[in-house]
């Protein structure tokens, strides 16, 4: 079932949110969907069991939606990564730029895994800015970084450029 789902349908579009002129794609109406959910979950588990990977790391918030049910069905750690000042331990952390301004996001310094394998998980991949940052944060703390997940991916903002490096897998991509 899962690999020929119609992800697409499940997602409900938003207009002019949060500002005029941008289409927000609303994953609400997908996890609210537990066919919907179920398959997403499925095809990730089929994408990414039996692979080298020693944890999944969780992109603050909608990430965390997708990345611990995987987590739970691959029996792997969950890594959160979460704007400043969320987590109450020792952190690492990175800034970014953001259209106007910066963001800067942290990961609990004890909970990457010196040389192993992390799969970064979000809902949806953009301009790829943020999934950049959270790569460089694992890979000059020690981890390797090296394959991301998103439920949607909006290629026409350039992530594939920005993130070349890396091996991206999502379901459903918009033009
Ligand atoms: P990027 O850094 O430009 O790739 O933006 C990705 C981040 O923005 C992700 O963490 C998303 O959750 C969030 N985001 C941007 N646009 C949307 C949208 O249309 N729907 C849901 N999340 C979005």
């Amino acid at each position: 079932m899962s690999a020929t789902y119609d992800f697409d349908a499940a997602i409900r579009r938003i207009p002019d949110f949060p500002k005029p002129g941008v289409l927000f794609y609303d994953i609400t109406s997908l996890i609210g969907n537990a066919e919907a959910f179920g398959a997403v979950i499925d095809t990730m588990k089929h994408l990414y069991q039996g692979r080298r990977i020693d944890a999944i790391a969780a992109v603050e918030a909608r990430g965390f939606l997708f990345a611990t049910p995987l987590a739970y069905l691959l029996n792997l750690p969950t890594i959160l990564i979460r704007k400043k000042g969320k987590l109450p331990g020792a952190t690492v952390e990175r800034s970014f730029s953001l259209e106007y301004g910066e963001d800067t996001i942290q990961i609990h310094r004890g909970d990457i895994p010196i040389g192993g394998n992390v799969l970064i998980v979000d809902d949806l991949i953009a301009t790829g800015g943020t999934i950049r940052a959270a790569v460089d944060l694992l890979r000059e703390s020690g981890a390797c970084a090296n394959e991301l997940f998103s439920v949607i991916g909006l290629p026409f903002l350039g992530f594939r450029e920005l993130l070349s490096d890396c091996s991206i897998e999502t379901l459903v991509c918009y033009e």
